[in-house]
């Protein structure tokens, strides 16, 4: 399968990864939007949170359990979001779920 973000849990594609654990990676986006911007996604393809399942629900729980630990070492512990973007309309660009973290900054409070 041709996925960004399958070549860049594989290492097969280079980026900046700031946490891995056996489930999840979290890595610097390439076009950052706020001054921490950083990506947190499953080892395993899942294409966006609308193919959420109890089949890899520890998938997800994975990543939203390692989010605090992850926005702690980046200094924005305490203020910061959390965005998954889900397909066209949500404006999903990457077909493999992904949350974003942002923060370093003021953040709007318009969310589109
Ligand atoms: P989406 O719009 O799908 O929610 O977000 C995709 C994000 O992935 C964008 O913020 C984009 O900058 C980032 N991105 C796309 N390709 C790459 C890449 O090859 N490496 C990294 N680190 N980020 C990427
Ligand atoms: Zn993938």
């Amino acid at each position: 399968m041709d996925c960004i973000f399958c070549g860049i849990v594989s290492g097969s594609i280079p980026s900046s990864k700031v946490y891995e654990d056996e489930l999840c990676v979290a890595f610097r986006d390439l076009n950052p939007q706020a001054p921490v911007h950083v990506l947190v996604v499953p080892k395993k393809h899942i294409a966006s949170l609308d193919e959420v399942s109890a089949e890899n629900a520890a998938d997800i729980a994975a990543i939203l359990t390692a989010i605090p630990g992850i926005a702690s070492s980046l200094g924005v512990a305490g203020g910061y979001r959390v965005i998954t973007n889900i397909g066209e309309n949500g404006g999903q660009t990457v077909k493999h779920l992904h949350f974003h973290i942002l923060g370093g900054v003021k953040l709007s409070e318009r969310l589109n």
